[in-house]
């Protein structure tokens, strides 16, 4: 079984707002450093999210960047659609609500400003694997 959970910048209500915040008081699109830090160290028990976020960057990211990306221990990775100055972050986290995994994901991008220093999150997806 699947689960998702989507996140986009149109029509959202106020409980959809909710929805999207972590138990840190951020919105997930934002993200938030403890549920990144929390997930690397995730019970191994929790249910593990396939999250993708796309994302707007002020400045292109360098390659060199983004190759880093690929170097770093959790097999996140940054890649380019054909849009310039939109990219797409993937990764997995683990976290009891696909909200955690989100914001550990986004959160990520908060904790490394070298890649990307000015970011706006427009959509997101996150599926229960
Ligand atoms: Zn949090």
């Amino acid at each position: 079984m699947t689960e998702a959970a989507i996140l986009s910048n149109h029509d959202q209500s106020r409980a959809d707002i909710a929805r999207w915040t972590c138990p840190h008081g951020q919105h997930a699109g934002h993200g938030c450093v403890m549920c990144y830090h929390a997930s690397g160290e995730a019970d191994p028990a929790l249910p593990l999210w396939d999250v993708a976020v796309w994302f707007t960057s002020a400045r292109p990211i360098p390659i060199k960047a983004l190759h880093d990306v690929h170097r770093h221990g959790r097999q996140f990775a940054i890649d380019q659609p054909s849009t310039p100055l939109v990219y797409v972050l993937s990764g997995q986290a683990r976290a009891a609500l696909g909200v955690e995994a989100v914001a550990g994901v986004v959160g990520y991008l908060v904790q490394n400003q070298h890649i990307v220093d000015e970011f706006v999150v427009t959509e997101i997806r996150a599926i229960h694997s």
